[in-house]
């Protein structure tokens, strides 16, 4: 699927998992997620939807932060033996989750790093500019990112879940491109079979671009509609 499918479906899928996990406790982490929480989840997700394509050269990640991505696709691609390889299978999905949820564990600063590039890479993908000016927007990319990062954080976002909607977002990428007719190696190193090969619709397609993402964007609206209680939300309502 294209980056922005990819967003999209990480975006909805963290909406859709909310009412299932919500007041849940696993493995010790409780999922108490408030308007900020699902609002950062569902951006969160929508990164991560798009990290498995880092170890290819010309992905929208790869192009989000430059030199730092770039260098970072080259190593991804290098480690995970090229491109839709050990980046597709669900040891990447628990090395990422397991990655993050340490992160928070760790340091303050450091999960607010990782929500910032996580924002910038989802808003990259949703198609935050890239075309014309490309300086330009991606400045505008960095601010907006920047100001939604400290936004939630000044709201006090609670990010004890964030392992979570990373490993999820990976796995709805996997399902993405399994989706399509590209295979994914999901127990690479294992097994190398591709699941998903040759069969799915093709990559920005008839069937992505008027089925796929049309269907994802509704599910979008109406899961913001669903879950978010707008008349405590709204000012003097
Ligand atoms: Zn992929």
């Amino acid at each position: 699927m294209m980056g922005h499918s990819h967003a999209l479906s990480g975006a909805v899928g963290w909406m859709a998992i909310v009412p299932l996990v919500q007041g849940q406790e696993f493995f010790t982490i409780r999922f108490d997620l408030g308007p900020g929480e699902i609002i950062a989840g569902a951006l969160v997700c929508a990164g991560a939807a798009l990290v498995p394509d880092l170890d290819h050269k010309s992905a929208t990640i790869t192009q989000t932060y430059g030199l730092v991505t770039k260098t970072l696709s080259a190593l991804f691609n290098w480690l995970f033996g090229g491109h839709r390889n050990g980046t597709h299978s669900l040891l990447f999905a628990a090395l990422m989750g397991g990655l993050a949820q340490a992160l928070v564990m760790w340091s303050e600063l450091a999960v607010q790093v990782m929500v910032f590039l996580l924002l910038g890479i989802a808003f990259n993908g949703l198609g935050f500019g890239m075309e014309k000016n490309r300086v330009a927007s991606g400045v505008l990319n960095a601010l907006v990112t920047a100001g939604i990062t400290l936004a939630l954080f000044i709201s006090g976002v609670d990010y004890a879940w964030i392992g979570t909607a990373v490993a999820f977002g990976c796995l709805l990428h996997f399902v993405g491109d399994i989706a399509t007719r590209m295979g994914v190696p999901l127990l690479w190193p294992v097994a190398g079979y591709r699941f998903g090969q040759n069969v799915g619709f093709d990559t920005d397609g008839s069937v992505e671009r008027h089925v796929v993402t049309p269907i994802l964007t509704i599910g979008l609206v109406l899961y913001s509609v669903y879950l978010f209680p707008w008349p405590e939300l709204l000012p003097n309502a």
